[in-house]
């Protein structure tokens, strides 16, 4: 069926929107992005701002004459991100220029890692938001471990005990009915990634005392058709020996973690549960200094480093032969140097022949956004489509 005029206008309207959240522009520039002529350029200019989307004005540089520039207003809408992580549950209120208005987080203690203890910090944080009374275009949360995005509930997490948690069910119960994207934490960053840099297919991987990742394949995130988060690749089995705290013998995470780096560098005899269990209270000192010394690793820490990586750099190895990304991007708490891409790419090679693999650049984020900034974009990218319509129908 062709599609209708109205659909592709819709469609054009949500686009220019976009393009002026990455950053304000001229009519010049509007035009080469989206590829539009100049009359077709105007009419969706002057509709946005009928609608009170967009304004324009003057942008003045230090040399030259000023130019008129388009760009969103600041109130043309607002929205809510959520991360529901080991630490916390926390949300991040952002206005439509991506300006942080509010924050509010509850802290998670090793006591509360449970659905009820989950609940009861999310309807807080949910609380505090609507008392804010902001008109909201809607609610991104992202959270660790398995997410289902078709059904907004966490599948499985064995990082924050939880099992089979239903995201959706508490906002509606808080906010009645209001758009809510539910997605996996590293895929809400992967689709802020994928919409900034959309030409190469890129492989994001977090490295932290967790391990996880996510796949841009043609400028989207990879998600199979049942909405289920993929590329959970901390609990793909590398080992026949180490008990995870996930229940299983010999997952990555045992092998390759933060876990593993304190085990070989401190000797840490205690069990990967009583680790993950009891981080905060125990472990936070150590795992500080650890990432401090990692700035700049003596032969010891480097060699902790590359016993851990082996199992790392084989997952990422075989990912790489299968899906052929042109980035593997690294990010998380635990990357705190370039070293770190470097040896990795190195234990790639040592592995795997440069035939069987290919070519792929090996970087690190240094610029990772927050992860409720991806939350929230991921809401933006569902919804906005909905928003634009409503106020084209008033
Ligand atoms: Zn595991």
């Amino acid at each position: 069926m062709p599609r209708k005029t109205e659909d592709i206008r819709l469609e054009n309207l949500v686009k220019l929107l976009l393009e002026l959240f990455k950053s304000d522009s001229t009519r010049e520039e509007l035009k080469k992005s989206l590829k539009v002529g100049t009359s077709t350029l105007s009419y969706l200019i002057s509709e946005l701002m009928k609608l009170g989307f967009i304004e324009e004005s003057r942008r003045i540089y230090n040399l030259g004459r000023p130019s008129q520039v388009v760009g969103l207003k600041k109130d043309a809408w607002n929205i809510l991100g959520i991360k529901i992580g080991r630490e916390a549950v926390s949300g991040v209120l952002f206005d439509s220029k991506n300006n942080e208005l509010e924050r509010f987080s509850r802290p998670i203690f090793s006591n509360m890692r449970a659905n009820s203890g989950y609940e009861k910090a999310l309807r807080d944080v949910l609380n505090y938001f609507k008392s804010l009374k902001m008109p909201l275009l809607g609610i991104g949360v992202c959270a660790s471990g398995t997410v289902d995005s078709h059904k907004g509930r966490i599948v499985y997490s064995p990082v924050m005990n939880v099992k089979d948690f239903s995201i959706s069910g508490i906002i509606e119960n808080i906010f009645g009915k209001l758009p809510v994207s539910v997605l996996n934490d590293v895929d809400s960053l992967a689709t802020l990634e994928a919409f900034l840099n959309p030409e190469k297919d890129a492989l994001l991987v977090s490295y932290g005392i967790g391990i996880g990742a996510s796949y841009i394949h043609e400028g989207r995130v990879f998600n199979p058709v049942r909405g289920l988060s993929s590329f959970e690749i901390g609990h793909v089995i590398v080992e026949n020996k180490g008990n995870c705290y996930c229940g299983q013998i010999g997952c990555l995470e045992y092998h390759s973690s933060e876990y593993a780096i304190l085990k070989h560098y401190l000797g840490i005899k205690k069990s990967f549960k009583y680790f993950i269990e009891k981080e905060e209270e125990v472990f936070r000192n150590s795992l500080i200094e650890l990432r401090e010394k990692a700035r700049n690793p003596d032969d010891l820490l480097l060699e902790a480093y590359k016993k851990a990586f082996h199992y790392l750099a084989l997952v990422l190895g075989d990912l790489i032969v299968i899906l052929k990304p042109a980035r593997v991007i690294l990010f998380g708490e635990g990357v705190v140097g370039d070293w770190m891409a470097e040896l990795l790419k190195e234990q790639i090679f040592q592995r795997f022949n440069s035939l069987v693999i290919g070519n792929f650049e090996m970087e690190v984020e240094h610029q990772i956004k927050f992860w409720e900034e991806g939350a929230a974009f991921s809401a933006l990218l569902n919804f906005l489509p909905l928003l634009v319509a409503s106020k084209r129908a008033n």
